[in-house]
């Protein structure tokens, strides 16, 4: 946990402004940046620890008060101090099905640092949901060949934003599929930043960037590797089909065409494939199936090492 930074004392600031969060019968202003919040020690101490050690400090006499409030500064956003404050006084705000991931962002950076247990917690679940360790549990997120966000609303440069959100915050169980949803982004995307109407909303660290590409090529390369997800278009092993003409033919096309655009296929699904594939025999197919059902799991358990992160069993989020 990094070390928090708030004291009571009020920095002159040439014009600030109360937030529309402000309790007349509150007992503490929070102010950040030039925002003041009004609000309550009780419920900032029931819910964190650093707040309760901070209510017991004696206040000094000489300091200022707003209406006999002492006056904490933090050294935070005022929007995330505001999601956080919004999310600790409205019992409905987190039981939304899906949030910003700014405000997930907002509740992990503060969560972290004030020691908000159970927001922090119920953030990193929803980052967990969408980025979770086990292939099952990422299958169960595709419908029809698409990732689908529930938990997190999705904006363009979701995926690059999140990625940056997980390593800032150390979670490392959320990063393997973090990195693998930025890198499957077209490779333009990620080096220029995502982009909408000209504007630049979302970009990667160099580190990230670097990794994502990288972790981008590795991927590419290993899917066709025997035993690997797309190992059959390279090298077919089998003998039995009734038709080697034509299967031969259709799975020399179909590896073309995924060559061609140097697409990531590390974790295709049999039913998409089969369509992929119309009139291959059943024979073949059956072979197909097979070997992506095995291939795409050895991908999953190599998925965090293109990252350069250590094993599965080795991760964990270090809050
Ligand atoms: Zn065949």
């Amino acid at each position: 946990m990094s070390s928090p930074s708030a004291k009571r004392q009020r920095t002159e600031h040439a014009s600030i402004t109360r937030s529309n969060i402000w309790y007349r019968d509150g007992s503490v202003v929070l102010q950040t940046e030039s925002t003041q919040f009004r609000v309550h020690w009780g419920l900032l101490s029931q819910h964190s620890p650093f707040f309760r050690d901070l209510e017991n400090i004696p206040q000094p006499p000489d300091e200022p008060t707003i209406d006999g409030c002492p006056i904490v500064e933090l050294q935070d956003s005022a929007v995330d101090v505001e999601h956080l404050l919004t999310a600790l006084y409205d019992p409905t705000f987190l039981s939304q099905t899906a949030l910003p991931l700014a405000i997930v962002g907002a509740l992990i950076r503060l969560g972290r640092k004030y020691d908000f247990k159970n927001l922090l917690d119920s953030a990193v679940a929803r980052l967990t949901f969408q980025n979770p360790t086990t292939l099952e549990e990422y299958d169960n997120l595709i419908a029809d060949g698409n990732y689908n966000l529930t938990r997190i609303t999705s904006y363009p440069g979701y995926a690059l934003d999140l990625l940056t959100l997980a390593r800032e915050n150390n979670l490392g169980l959320v990063l393997p599929v973090a990195y693998y949803r930025a890198l499957i982004c077209d490779p333009l995307q990620l080096l220029e930043g995502t982009k909408m109407s000209g504007e630049k909303l979302a970009s990667l660290s160099v580190d990230d960037l670097y990794r994502c590409l990288i972790g981008r090529q590795k991927l590419v390369t290993k899917q066709y590797q025997p035993g690997y997800t797309l190992g059959w278009l390279r090298e077919w092993p089998y003998t039995d089909c009734r038709n080697p003409e034509g299967c031969g033919a259709k799975r020399k096309l179909k590896f073309h065409s995924y060559m061609d655009r140097n697409t990531v296929k590390a974790f295709v699904m049999v039913p998409s494939e089969q369509r992929a594939i119309p009139g291959i025999c059943a024979t073949c197919h059956q072979h197909v199936t097979e070997s992506i059902n095995e291939g795409r799991k050895k991908m999953w358990e190599e998925l965090p090492g293109f990252f350069d992160l250590p094993p599965w069993n080795e991760l964990k989020n270090d809050l």
